[in-house]
């Protein structure tokens, strides 16, 4: 259960009992999927609760509202500090933060533009558990970038993931990997790739996947560590030949990837860039959170 009789949420400006509140069930976001959202994560640092990156998920939420035509009418700034709020009245400091930006009730094919702003936080583990994650290569492809805004965290757009997910699951994978309309792999249902091959990184750029903050994160974390790390095009097949991999975001942090498919990647995890990374981004979101810039 993501609440209890307590829970308080924040909702177009005041702080609610979650127990309370029911969505419309007209809201066009339920019929149509016409909600944007995000995904954050509050750290319990030396200093205090902190949000990590908390403006830079504010922006692409604003962002991805204004793509689909839904008014959020706050500033990024402002709705961290609802967020702060929102966890010292929930008495979270190690916590999983969700927004959502969903359309008010209106039937026709079009934004009609008057969307509901929620914050629900919640405490949550780690996406994929503490292990290493198995992956499957999907038979679904990402969303076409003819066919909507694939940098914008819009929630019609995770039925692809929810598929993805689903066939994964019935053939006992952890989650799925999928391709882009061109064949190339693109990212997981809900994290963004990376594989380490000959000494360097490769993740797939920007253009067919969402945008992570977690990726540029630890895009970062590579030139602070003197890791070489592509942004290119890779193909399955690359990977059968690649010594390691592992996923990155909000909710999955940095996971290791022990397979894909019938694939084991042979390189120990400790041994690789992966490992190192994860331990700086542990250290970054709980010691060094505001990122040094
Ligand atoms: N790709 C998809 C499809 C996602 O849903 C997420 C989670 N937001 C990511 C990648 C990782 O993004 P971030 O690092 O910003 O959480």
């Amino acid at each position: 259960m993501y609440y209890n009789e307590n829970t308080l949420i924040f909702r177009d400006g005041e702080f609610e009992l979650a127990a309370e509140r029911s969505a419309d069930l007209y809201a066009q976001g339920l019929h149509y999927g016409n909600a944007v959202f995000e995904g954050i994560r509050a750290y319990p640092t030396e200093a205090g609760v902190k949000i990590f990156k908390g403006i830079e998920h504010y922006e692409r939420l604003i962002y991805s509202a204004g793509r689909m035509r839904l008014k959020c009418p706050y500033t990024p700034e402002q709705l961290e500090n609802y967020t702060y709020d929102l966890l010292d009245k929930n008495g979270l400091d190690d916590a999983y933060i969700r927004p959502l930006v969903y359309a008010k009730p209106y039937m026709k094919l079009a934004s009609g533009g008057d969307a509901v702003v929620v914050i629900q936080v919640w405490s949550w583990g780690k996406l994929y558990g503490d292990g290493h994650t198995r992956l499957m290569t999907s038979s679904f492809q990402r969303p076409n970038p003819k066919s909507c805004f694939v940098d914008a965290k819009v929630t019609g757009h995770y039925v692809n993931s929810i598929l993805a997910a689903n066939e994964a699951a019935d053939h006992d994978f952890d989650d799925a990997l999928l391709l882009d309309m061109n064949e190339n792999i693109a990212e997981a249902s809900a994290a963004n790739f990376f594989m380490q091959k000959d000494g360097k990184l490769y993740t797939p750029p920007i253009g067919n996947i969402l945008p992570g903050i977690t990726r540029q994160t630890i895009m970062d974390l590579c030139e602070e560590l003197e890791i070489e790390c592509l942004e290119e095009h890779f193909k399955p097949e690359d990977i059968r030949k690649a010594d390691g991999a592992f996923l990155t975001g909000t909710a999955a942090e940095v996971t290791p990837v022990s397979c894909i498919d019938k694939y084991e990647f042979p390189m120990p995890w400790a041994e690789t860039f992966g490992a190192s990374l994860q331990e700086a981004y542990r250290d970054l979101v709980y010691h060094r959170n505001p990122m040094p810039v």
